[in-house]
C-alpha cells in the first residue's frame, strides 16, 4: 500500500470521509478489477482533500501493482454484457457528435478501450476511431475484429502528438493512478481546439449523497471520485475550457440490473430478479439513469 497526496492541488490535507471495508489479506485479488466483478461495498480508506474538495482512495495498493493488474486482466463475462454497451454508446455518441460536430472521418481515441465496442461504434459512424488498452487480453480480442487498438497506458504508449479532433474517457479516470497526468496527455494529443469527454461517477450528485456509505460506486476499483466541480477544476489546471457537464446513464440488460438490486436489496431483488427470469426478460436492454453518473465535454485552449 501507499499513501498518495491529492491528485488535484498536491495538497497533504485529507480527512476521512468513508472507512475501509476490507479486511486484512482480501486486497489485491486481480479479480476485482474486472469491469464486471460485483465488488459493491468493498473498498480501502476513502478520503477527501480539505484543500480542494477531491475525493479518493488513501492509502491505496502501489501504483505499479495497479498497472500490472490493469494489464493481466481478462474478463470473457464482459463479452457478454455487449449487448448493454453497445446501446450505452450508441447513446453516448449523439450528444458527442451534437457537441464536437460530425465523424467525418475526423480521428478519435477512446482511452481504456478494453475490447474496442466504443472504438467499433463510433468507426461504423464515420470516425477514424483509435483506442489504447492497458489488458493484453482485451487488446486481443478488439484486435481480432480488425479494430485499431493500441496496447499499453495512456502516457507510453506509441500515439501522434497534436492528432486527435476527440478523446473519449468512458468510465475510465477514477480508475487512473494519475489522472491530471492522463488529461495532460490527452490535452498533448488533441489538436489546438479538440475535445476531451469524460464519462464518470459523481460522488455529489444526490443520489451518492443520500445513499452514503450504501453507494454502490464505492468500490476497491476506484480510486477517484470525481464531482462536476473537481473534475472541472482539473481540467482547467490541464488546459481545457469545460463547455458541458451533465447527467448522463446507460444502458443495463435487466438480468444484470436486478443481480445488483439483489445485492443491495435482497427483500425486494431477489423475487424481482425470479420474475424477470420467469418472463425471459433477462436480455431486455434498459435506460439507467439515477443522475450519479456523468459527462463532461471540454475543448483544448492555447496554441
Ligand atoms: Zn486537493
Amino acid at each position: 500500500m501507499e499513501h498518495v497526496r491529492c491528485n488535484l492541488c498536491g495538497a497533504d490535507d485529507a480527512v476521512e470521509r468513508y472507512p475501509c471495508t476490507i479486511q486484512a489479506g482480501e486486497a489485491g485479488d486481480w479479480r476485482a478489477f474486472r469491469c464486471t466483478h460485483s465488488g459493491y461495498g468493498w473498498h480501502h480508506t476513502i478520503v477527501q482533500c480539505q484543500q480542494c474538495g477531491l475525493v479518493y482512495t488513501d492509502p491505496r495498493p502501489d501504483g505499479h501493482d495497479i498497472v500490472e493488474t490493469y494489464q493481466a486482466v481478462e474478463d470473457p463475462l464482459y463479452l457478454e454484457e455487449r449487448e448493454g454497451r453497445v446501446l450505452t454508446f450508441e447513446h453516448h455518441l449523439r450528444p458527442l457528435e451534437r457537441i464536437t460536430g460530425p465523424p467525418a472521418g475526423r480521428p478519435l481515441l477512446d482511452v481504456g478501450c478494453y475490447t474496442g465496442v466504443f472504438v467499433e461504434i463510433a468507426g461504423r459512424r464515420g470516425w477514424q476511431a483509435w483506442g489504447v488498452e492497458p489488458s493484453r487480453w482485451a487488446v486481443e480480442q478488439a484486435q481480432a475484429r480488425g479494430l485499431h487498438v493500441v496496447q499499453g497506458m495512456l502516457e507510453t504508449a506509441d500515439l501522434p502528438v497534436a492528432y486527435f479532433d476527440v478523446v473519449t474517457l468512458w468510465d475510465v479516470i477514477e480508475h487512473v493512478i494519475d489522472p491530471q497526468g492522463t488529461l495532460r496527455q490527452a490535452h498533448r494529443l488533441l489538436k489546438p481546439g479538440g475535445w476531451v469527454v469524460v464519462h464518470t461517477i459523481d460522488i455529489d450528485s444526490l443520489f451518492a449523497r443520500l445513499m452514503g456509505g450504501r453507494w454502490p460506486w464505492l468500490m476497491e476499483m476506484h480510486i477517484y471520485y470525481f464531482s462536476r466541480h473537481t473534475l472541472r477544476m482539473m481540467l482547467e489546471r490541464c488546459g481545457f475550457g469545460v463547455r458541458s457537464a451533465c447527467p448522463q446513464g446507460r444502458y443495463l440488460r435487466l438480468g444484470y440490473l436486478m443481480s445488483r438490486v439483489s445485492a443491495l436489496a435482497p427483500l425486494v431483488g431477489r423475487p424481482a430478479e425470479r420474475l424477470v427470469t420467469a418472463l425471459g426478460l433477462r436480455g431486455v436492454a434498459v435506460p439507467v439513469n439515477l443522475g450519479d453518473l456523468f459527462t463532461a465535454y471540454a475543448q483544448r485552449e492555447g496554441p
